[in-house]
């Protein structure tokens, strides 16, 4: 069986398309040798061998081993050199790569080859001591860290002490002999920490490198890494050992990366950064503060001229946007690196709108390059353009949108306070991949140091979060829990706004207000419609929310809430009123005092939906959440009806009920008091009377809550088309209508055939819905299902994405059965899940006719049931 699949000399054994095998890194490279872009030599180790070696007890599966060294002595011809030979030592990085990119995460290990006596050949070879013995330090340090455990700060303390004791601020100033000097103090530590001397033999240093790549999938942060971005645990990582080209051999040598567009803006133009004389990680670990890639054209202007060629070749190649590393060595150019380039959500819809008109990519291309996450991030907050504000600093604008939040400087402190529901900024003087979780839970993140490709700004932008990077004014002090800037002090708590579209820095909370949606936005989810077949409607209950959803795409109300409307102004005194009325005249009395107002709340609604359906829920909530709790609420209530306080109160507490939710409440209701929900057919049907009268196109859907059995619904249906048909008699009005339920309850869903024959349409609750499957209140489940998730017994909240195999099988057998007994019955969603982008595409997928979400919400449904499509 084959393991290791060597590139190098403008073939490859492997291509772009394995990255299941050879993970994301060595698909790459295989791509790119066989593509002809020059890439130093190597070879792969697949993923297979991972996942065998940690079913098989940390064992290399059978003839691993012996087909690696077979690749070693083809790499050695390739590039003339020898492994842990003196003369000419070949040198080889050993990269992790897993399938899916995960940046940072895992280990990498460079110069891996060299030893007390390589390293003076690698010296002599090269006739520049300085480069061998600055490798060689970087050897140490790196491979201590990642295959001895010796922790990297008692590296870089060693580094300190020495450049200060040598009066000099960075690591370049330091001569061949600090290094060498530095080498030794090195060794002494490694022996120190692991009681042995450093590891001198080549071929064991590849073993323990290998297995330090293997294990890497298993550390703390590569876990939350993939359980933030839901990547299976057993995938496994690729490792590639690749022959080493060198950025540190002076100034006519250096490091880059860099993305052929934009990431930020999605602007069509090369960008990056690049350190001279520097290697790996010294560009994204923030080492030094590297240089704007354009600045490489002035200082190398023909290495420049082959790095854009190689970006548009790879462009053209694999029509995406990509981000790369490169290193160059004495004035030669080598890939070390492609990959697709994460990027915000403005700069997804901008690169696919721009490769679409640039002949790149088709419309459905372009439609799936914009994920519905994506578009979610585009949603988030702006600072208010009209707040006057005085920026404290600016750094980078790495990642754009606006945040507020209390200032923490750690992240487990992050993590604390974003427990208690404390929105926070993390502020770091840079991150590193342990700062993930902090970083997730925050609603922003501020660096002091870092250039706009450090791994704060990517992983940012990966989360669709805002960040300020690299804003030097920034003096944090971790320890004292304090940060300066200028004369200002903050400390941990003090609330701090940043800007990550403009890079600004303000003291306190300023005003957030939502973005507007670019025209390159609005295309793509014009494009979106044209392969969507899900219909996408609004959960709206105002006027406003109404028409903000239809400024979205809106194509109607799904789900109008008319218990809201019972909560305005003076209203809920006439509510009350009605509620704790001893009889039902009295009740009537109160009734007609809150009809004007719902009949103004649906002319209002029936207006900005001219032309849609808008489906209107009757009353649902138990009657007990509008009971009176002030003595001073019981009190008006009094006044208003004549009953005494004391009356009132004893009435009140009759009302009282254990467990509300699955009370008196929804089509319950209808049945005990069938005047209240006359009262609102009425104020429902004379709306729309009066405006079809105007002209209008009124198309109202009556929706009745929470019924289990048929029986229910024929009596309420009765009620409803009676007192209907009798308006649109008296109006003198053609008026079609439809009468529907909600399905939420298991027994409705499993009674569908029955419930059928009284529904026009079923519109399934999946909030009540995935309750009342579950038996777990969506009130109390804080407590425990968090816990659930992380324990994987859950995949994911199911009040967040739709629990399939449970509630989603009953939403399946409810559309099916009603449509056994009326085969055109209109079925939607109107639960939270209609506008998550996995349940979008169940309901898809089970062929319901619309999705029905929140108004800011329907871009992400829209573009979600296109996906579901394509
Ligand atoms: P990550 O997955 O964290 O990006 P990489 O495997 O890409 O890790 O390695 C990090 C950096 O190390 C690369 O960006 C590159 O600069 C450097 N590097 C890796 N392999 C080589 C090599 N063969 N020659 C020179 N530099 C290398
Ligand atoms: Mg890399
Ligand atoms: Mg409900």
């Amino acid at each position: 069986h084959k393991y290791v699949f060597f590139f190098g000399d403008g073939k490859a054994e492997g291509d772009g398309s394995d990255k299941g095998l050879l993970g994301g890194k060595g698909a790459g490279l295989a791509e790119m040798t066989n593509l002809g872009i020059p890439v130093p030599p190597g070879f792969t180790i697949s993923t297979e061998a991972c996942i065998s070696y940690y079913t098989n007890n940390s064992q290399y599966p059978a003839g691993m081993w012996d087909q690696l060294l077979e690749a070693l002595k083809k790499l050695e011809v390739a590039t003339g050199k020898g492994f842990g030979r003196v003369e000419n030592p070949l040198l080889v990085s050993v990269r992790s790569g897993a399938r899916a990119s995960m940046p940072g995460m895992m280990d990498t290990v460079l110069n891996l080859g060299l030893n007390d006596e390589t390293v003076l050949g690698l010296a002599k070879k090269s006739g520049n001591e300085r480069f061998a013995w600055d490798s060689y330090r970087r050897f140490i340090s790196m491979f201590g860290d990642v295959v001895l455990d010796v922790a990297h700060h008692h590296f870089e303390a060693i580094l300190r002490s020495m450049k200060s004791e040598r009066n000099v601020q960075v690591d370049t100033d330091l001569t061949t002999a600090d290094l060498k000097e530095l080498v030794g103090r090195y060794e002494d530590l490694v022996k120190k920490e692991t009681g042995a001397p450093f590891p001198q033999e080549p071929l064991e240093q590849l073993k323990y490198s290998i297995n330090a790549v293997f294990g890497s999938w298993n550390n703390p942060r590569a876990k939350t890494y993939r359980r933030i971005n839901k990547i299976p645990d057993d995938w496994g990582t690729a490792v590639n050992i690749q022959a080493m080209v060198f950025g540190n051999m002076g100034d006519t040598s250096g490091t880059g990366v860099a993305f052929t567009r934009n990431p930020s803006t999605g602007e069509k133009a090369f960008f990056g950064e690049y350190l001279i004389n520097a290697q790996g990680e010294d560009v994204v670990a923030g080492i030094r503060t590297p240089e704007p890639i354009a600045s490489l054209k002035d200082k190398m202007p023909e290495v420049y001229g082959q790095l854009e060629e190689v970006y548009l070749r790879l462009e053209a190649h694999y029509k995406d946007m990509q981000d790369i590393e490169f290193t160059v060595e004495q004035n030669v150019l080598y890939m070390l690196q492609t990959r697709t380039g994460k990027r915000t959500a403005r700069s997804a819809i901008k690169i696919a709108h721009d490769m679409f008109n640039e002949g790149l990519i088709d419309k459905k291309t372009a439609v799936l390059r914009v994920t519905p996450e994506q578009v979610d991030q585009l949603l988030h907050p702006m600072i208010d353009p009209n707040v006057q504000y005085t920026a404290l600093a600016k750094g980078l604008p790495a990642s754009p949108g606006a945040a507020v939040g209390k200032i923490v400087f750690q992240s487990e402190h992050a993590e604390d306070w974003a427990g208690r529901g404390e929105k926070v900024i993390l502020v770091r003087v840079e991150t590193s991949p342990d700062d993930i979780g902090g970083m997730n839970v925050a609603q922003g993140i501020l660096t002091a140091t870092g250039g706009m490709t450090s791994h704060a700004a990517v992983v940012a932008r990966g989360m669709g979060k805002c960040c300020v990077a690299g804003c030097g004014a920034l003096q944090i002090d971790a320890a004292k829990k304090e940060l300066r800037i200028g004369d200002t002090v903050l400390r941990e708590g003090d609330f701090i706004t940043i800007n990550g579209t403009t890079g600004e820095v303000i003291n306190g909370q300023v005003d957030l207000v939502e973005p507007e949606l670019s025209s390159e936005f609005a295309d793509i989810l014009d494009w979106s419609d044209e392969y969507r077949r899900l219909g996408v409607r609004t959960n709206a209950d105002t006027p406003h929310d109404s028409t903000v959803a239809r400024e979205f795409g809106a194509e109607g109300i799904g789900l109008c809430r008319t218990e809201h409307m019972f909560f305005e102004g003076d209203r809920i005194d006439a509510v009350r009123e009605m509620i704790l009325a001893e009889s039902p005249d009295a009740r009537r009395r109160a009734l007609a005092k809150i009809k004007p107002y719902q009949k103004e709340d649906f002319l209002g609604l029936f207006r900005a939906m001219d032309g849609l359906p808008v489906t209107i829920r009757l009353l649902d909530p138990p009657l007990h959440e509008f009971l009176p709790h002030t003595e001073q609420d019981i009190q008006k209530v009094a006044n208003a009806t004549g009953l005494s306080a004391a009356q009132l109160k004893r009435k009140a507490e009759e009302l009282h009920e254990f467990n509300p939710m699955l009370g008196h409440r929804g089509c319950r209701l209808g049945i005990s008091h069938p005047e209240v929900y006359e009262m609102q057919v009425e104020a429902i049907m004379e709306a729309a009377c009066e405006l079809k009268k105007e002209g209008l196109d009124v198309k109202p859907e009556i929706m009745i809550p929470l019924v289990g059995h048929v029986k229910e619904l024929a009596e309420l249906r009765e009620m409803t088309v009676s007192v209907s048909d009798e308006i649109i008699a008296r109006y003198g009005v053609e008026m079609q209508y439809l009468v529907g339920t909600m399905i939420e309850l298991p027994r409705a869903a499993i009674t569908a055939d029955e419930i059928a024959r009284e529904a026009d349409f079923f519109s399934f609750g999946t909030n009540d819905l995935t309750q009342t499957t579950l038996g777990i209140s969506r009130d109390d489940s804080g407590k425990f299902l968090p816990l659930y998730v992380e324990k994987k017994i859950f995949p994911e909240d199911p009040f967040v994405s739709i629990d399939e195999a449970g509630v989603g099988v009953l939403v399946q057998m409810g559309v099916d059965k009603g449509r056994q007994t009326r085969p055109d019955i209109k079925t939607g969603i109107c639960g939270e899940h209609g506008g998550d982008p996995a349940s979008v595409f169940f309901c898809h997928r089970i062929g319901l006719d619309y999705v029905s979400c929140s108004p800011y919400r329907i871009p992400i449904a829209r573009l979600a049931a296109a996906h579901a499509a394509l």
